[in-house]
């Protein structure tokens, strides 16, 4: 348990967080078809009230997959407008519609409900992982969970094939770190080994320096005359302390494409 009612359960995939009330529970992305059983089952052990909600971040298998077995068992299944579009074309595409529990309820700007005592509000600040990632508010607890708008000093996915932007995405995390609090607690979809799942506003403005100096620094590399295949065999930024180890490729592909981008 993190505060009040609310939790988080990690075992494989972006990390899950719960609201154990007496109304009722709700749930937070869902892993994997075998994770979500594994978290379906303690949390029946710690309650006998119903599973009213559960909410997914954004559409990647590693957060939605798990959505099956929550079938018959959950009231309803929520997510942002595009994280749902985003769902069913993969699905489709990868021939697993037959094993998604899609959302039946989808909002735009803001969404907000009482369960218990507790107010759960979902914001949407614009593209950045992908073009549809909610922002979780357990209003009471003061939780935020950020799905995979934050990889904790971990280099990120950035999902261009779903709409994803990284000048967005800085944007979306300074506003975000703005909205909140100094006591606000956030939940983040991944982390490097060795950090947690969870952190302050002050991790957010970290990223989003991270972000930003990555994309000067391949802004720098375009301006040189450098080709996409150079760029790509950068190992280590300079100036970046922070984040480091695998995965550096993936965010300055991502940046190069979308600086050059016609
Ligand atoms: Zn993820
Ligand atoms: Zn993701």
């Amino acid at each position: 348990m993190l505060r009040n009612e609310v939790g988080v359960f990690t075992e494989k995939g972006g990390t899950i967080a719960f609201l154990l009330s007496r109304k009722g529970i709700v749930v937070i992305d869902s892993q994997f078809p075998e994770q979500s059983q594994h978290l379906i089952d303690e949390l029946k052990k710690q309650s006998d009230h119903p599973f009213e909600l559960l909410i997914n971040t954004h559409h990647h298998g590693d957060h939605t997959a798990g959505n099956i077995s929550f079938k018959g068992i959950v009231k309803h299944v929520l997510a942002h407008e595009n994280s749902a579009k985003n769902q069913k074309n993969v699905a489709i595409a990868q021939k697993t519609e037959d094993k998604q529990l899609y959302p039946d309820q989808t909002f735009g700007e803001t969404w907000c409900q009482k369960v218990g005592k507790e107010n759960i509000c979902l914001h949407y600040h614009g593209t950045g992982h992908t073009d549809g990632d909610a922002l979780i508010h357990f209003e009471h607890a003061n939780i935020v969970h950020m799905g995979d708008l934050m990889f904790n000093r971990r280099h990120p996915f950035v999902d261009r094939s779903a709409g994803a932007s990284v000048k967005s995405w800085i944007t979306v995390l300074d506003k975000t770190a703005s909205q909140f609090s100094k006591d606000t607690i956030f939940v983040f979809g991944h982390a490097a080994d060795g950090y947690e799942v969870t952190g302050t506003s002050d991790d957010l403005k970290a990223f989003s320096d991270y972000l930003g100096k990555m994309l000067i620094f391949v802004e720098g590399e375009i301006k040189a005359g450098k080709t996409k295949d150079e760029v790509l065999k950068t190992t280590e930024l300079p100036f970046e302390t922070q984040w480091k180890g695998d995965g550096l490729q993936r965010p300055l592909q991502a940046a190069y494409e979308e600086l050059t981008a016609k």
